[in-house]
């Protein structure tokens, strides 16, 4: 029966995964070691012990090198290279989430789409890698000023989203208002004249999520055509 064993060494790296396999491994390792000190012979026993702590040692590290590929992945999926942010990959399930949160315990989520004003004359002026530049540190800007319970997307080239989680309308505008004046006051790699436009939606069931995301698109555009730097709330829902 102790021939099992080594199978089960492997089997549970991929059945349970890494971090309670090491511990359930050592145990098997040490039960056997206990125990065929007195069932099996001197040359025999301590083989049986160290064949079995390789085959968990090399299991080990094939099992951590797989978790380390599949972080890696996700991060490449979800993750903006560019900015570090959140990319739209997850967005239309974080959406449809935050709207079931909504309608089901009432807990409010707002949403932010924003779009860098005037992107293409920094670009033109400054040269696209300025540009970049200037995308990244109002990325770090935005992160710095938002909760936990806040989730910042990149959705389009200089366009960007943030789902604010147990936030009404009033509290978004409050918070896009914080991010207009931040972008701002702070100008972003040292050029002067940058700013943002908001539009702030909250979640009105029972709007779908394309409903949701529109209007708030419509209030962003409503900012650019009002003279943009500036924030518009979104009408309410279902009008
Ligand atoms: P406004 O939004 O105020 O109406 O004017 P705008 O000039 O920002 O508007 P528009 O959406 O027409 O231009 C966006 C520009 O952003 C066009 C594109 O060249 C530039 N852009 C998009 N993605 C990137 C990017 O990843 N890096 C850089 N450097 N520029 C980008
Ligand atoms: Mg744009
Ligand atoms: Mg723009």
């Amino acid at each position: 029966v102790i021939f099992w064993v080594y199978p089960a060494l492997v089997f549970n790296y991929s059945l349970i995964g890494t971090r309670v396999a090491v511990w359930l491994n050592i145990t098997l390792c040490l039960s056997v070691w206990y125990l065929a000190g007195s069932w099996a012979e001197w040359p025999l026993w301590p083989r049986i012990v160290v064949t079995m702590a390789a085959t968990g040692f090399f299991s080990h590290i094939f099992s951590s090198n797989i978790d380390r590929q599949k972080q890696a992945l996700v991060t490449l999926a979800t993750i903006d290279p560019l900015t570090g942010v959140h990319n739209r990959h997850e967005l239309q399930l974080e959406l449809m989430k935050a709207c079931s949160q909504q309608t089901r315990l009432g807990t409010p989520v707002t949403l932010l789409v924003l779009d860098i004003d005037f992107f293409k004359k920094i670009n033109d002026t400054y040269g696209h890698i300025k540009g970049d530049e200037v995308l990244v540190e109002i990325a770090k800007l935005m992160g710095k000023r938002l909760r936990t319970a806040d989730r910042l997307y990149r959705y389009g080239g200089e366009e960007f989203l943030v789902l604010a989680g147990g936030t009404d309308a009033d509290g978004g505008r409050i918070l896009a208002e914080d991010l207009r004046t931040t972008i701002q006051n702070s100008r972003p790699c040292e050029l002067p004249g940058i700013t943002i436009s908001l539009g702030v939606a909250q979640y009105a069931p029972p709007e779908s999520v394309s409903e949701w995301l529109h209007r708030a698109d419509e209030a962003l555009y409503r900012a650019k055509a009002n003279g943009r730097n500036r924030v518009e709330l979104a009408s309410s829902g279902s009008g």
